[in-house]
């Protein structure tokens, strides 16, 4: 069966990868557009995301979904995930070995997808997709992660624990960067889609060449 986010969905509920199956209530895949061409990956669901089984639905989540207002899509029209899917108990850190279950989901929704751009949310994703360090060196940085853009942001959650003017500023300065990215994406995307149509009719050509 070919893989797809309802397949993924399914398995993320069913996962027994580590021990946080254990404590959590309901699972997170993550949610949004099959279609979408921005992919948002945060760290992992938090009180109401493990009673609702859905991603980012409190308080971050709120902001989250304002400051895609400020660009303009709708939250059902990108796609919002985690880099754990269940609820670490306490709201702790998620562990290595937990990130490194979890990202097998995260490979599984990349490879369905295949978005255009990735917006890493806090330390956890930034660190697996655009780099380690601090994050206010990071934010609004990009690096390309196997061919697709990953640009780096705060979580949501740390704006509204340093709920200042700036901060609210900077992060809004970041979000403004994910139009211009997304152009350019589309444009090595379509780039590299004529080059290999251009190469696939090139070998035609050549294989319909005598030998002698
Ligand atoms: N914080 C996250 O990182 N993810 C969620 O889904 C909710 C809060």
């Amino acid at each position: 069966m070919a893989d797809s986010l309802d397949v993924i969905g399914a398995d993320v509920r069913a996962c027994r990868l580590c021990k946080l199956c254990e404590t959590r209530t309901v699972g997170v895949p993550g949610e949004g557009s099959p279609h979408s061409e921005i992919m948002f990956i945060g760290e992992g669901p938090g009180f109401h995301e493990d009673q609702q089984g859905r991603p980012f639905v409190g308080a971050a989540g709120q902001l989250l979904t304002e400051m895609l207002q400020v660009i303009g899509p709708k939250r059902s029209q990108v796609f919002i995930t985690n880099v754990v899917r269940f609820r670490p108990s306490g709201n702790r850190d998620p562990l290595p070995d937990e990130l490194a279950a979890c990202d097998a989901y995260t490979q599984r929704q990349i490879a369905v997808l295949q978005p255009k751009l990735i917006v890493t949310l806090g330390r956890y994703s930034m660190a697996r997709f655009v780099g380690t360090g601090p994050m206010r060196d990071l934010h609004g940085r990009t690096r390309e992660w196997n061919g697709i853009t990953c640009l780096a942001m705060y979580h949501p959650a740390a704006i509204l624990r340093t709920p200042t003017a700036e901060m609210r500023r900077i992060y809004a300065d970041d979000f403004r960067k994910i139009p211009p990215l997304l152009d350019e994406a589309r444009k090595k995307h379509a780039a590299q889609e004529a080059a290999l149509a251009a190469a696939s009719a090139n070998d035609q050509q050549l294989d319909q060449l005598p030998l002698f």
